[in-house]
């Protein structure tokens, strides 16, 4: 069988935590319950949902509530149906970074159809909002700012409190797409909704979720069963809401050892990649990514030529979709610059080993591309 190759793109997905599996097994195989049937089988199946609901939302502003859905990007189409409920009182402006996931830049332009002006707000150099431009564009029309917390490709980290701060002072609500900080990065608790997703926390695939503050008024995105207080009906996985809620009690237990292991991995890849520039804030960043360029460097070929190292081209969109990266563009890398970037996610399963050995195998076939 060939050999797995050294996963180092933890920002894509993360491989599911042994305890995530054992937490769900029993509700694969023994107990198939609806839980929203109200017979004991049923009964039991809600609780186990019930749970692991505490468990997420214990990682997040206590003042709100917590509704599953089947991914990060389906909980953020969910919390942008909070400016619609805005816009009869005169608000129909909505603000997004310009260095956003698709998952929330998309959804804010298909707002455009509903009658809203859409600001892709920029970024700076080193990939973080200015908070003196960003307050001269928020405004009383304005319905909704969205600002995420760690960005997925070049790992900064934007001043989501102060971001929430300036969109309340004028009375809009604030979205924070916190899916790569959730369990790791601080939460601000002043924001007004947070989406998450736990196959980015050691979790399973198929199953995010949006905690929205106590008051805001969310229309219901997906029609039926009435389940998750009628906003999002459907017949929730008590096996994927047992694994999301196993994996954030690990994150929250382990969060210490699992922070120390992350700035160790850092180090290393830094010294191992000390000839290559660093893409976006040094210091304001999450440790477990690093996106990096080197000049004369072509990543696509790179990436064939490395094929023992799973890891991203930081020119490619991260959502898979093949766009070239809005990010490095919004930091105002040129197209050569861009085509020599990579990104390098670590995660709780990597070893010290496994950063130098695939530095090895990168820089390499980087020389031999340079030679
Ligand atoms: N937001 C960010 C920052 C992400 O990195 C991702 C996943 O790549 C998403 C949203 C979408 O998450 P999901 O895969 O759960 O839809």
């Amino acid at each position: 069988m060939a050999k797995e190759p050294i996963y180092l793109d933890n920002q894509a997905t993360t491989p599911l935590a042994p305890e995530v599996f054992d937490a769900m097994v029993p509700w694969l195989r023994d107990n198939f319950g609806n839980p929203h049937s109200a017979h004991m089988l049923g009964r039991k199946a809600a609780a186990a949902v019930e749970v692991a609901r505490d468990q997420v939302a214990s990682l997040l502003p206590s003042n709100g509530n917590l509704f599953f859905a089947g991914s990060a990007t389906e909980a953020i189409n969910l919390g942008f149906g909070a400016a619609n409920a805005l816009k009869a009182a005169g608000r129909d402006k909505i603000i997004v970074l310009d260095s956003e996931h698709a998952a929330v830049r998309d959804t804010a332009l298909s707002y455009k159809e509903h009658g809203f002006m859409v600001e892709r707000h920029p970024i700076g150099p080193d990939g973080i909002v200015s908070l003196e431009q960003l307050g001269g564009s928020i405004d009383e029309k304005t319905a909704l700012v969205a600002a995420m917390l760690v960005n997925n490709e070049i790992g900064v980290i934007q001043p989501v409190e102060a971001i929430a701060n300036l969109a309340h002072e004028h009375g809009a609500l604030m979205l924070c797409d916190v899916v790569q900080g959730y369990g790791r990065v601080t939460i601000p608790d002043n924001i007004d909704m947070a989406a998450i997703s736990a196959h980015k926390i050691y979790g399973p695939k198929g199953i995010g979720a949006l905690w929205v503050r106590e008051g805001i008024d969310l229309p219901p995105m997906i029609h039926g069963g009435g389940q998750e207080q009628g906003i999002r009906s459907g017949t929730l996985s008590p096996a994927l809401c047992a694994g999301f809620g196993q994996a954030a009690a690990l994150c929250s237990d382990r969060h210490n050892v699992d922070a120390a292991h992350i700035q160790a991995l850092a180090d290393k890849a830094r010294s191992c990649f000390a000839d290559w520039t660093v893409n976006g804030a040094m210091d304001q960043r999450y440790q477990g990514n690093i996106n990096i360029r080197r000049n004369g460097v072509d990543v696509a070929r790179l990436m064939s030529d490395v094929r023992g190292v799973a890891f991203s081209a930081g020119s490619a969109c991260a959502s898979g979709s093949g766009r070239p990266s809005h990010v490095l563009a919004a930091l105002g890398l040129g197209p050569a610059q861009i085509k020599s970037s990579i990104r390098l996610g670590f995660g709780r399963y990597n070893s010290l080993d496994d950063i130098e050995m695939a530095a090895e195998l990168i820089n390499e076939a980087v020389e031999a591309q340079l030679a």
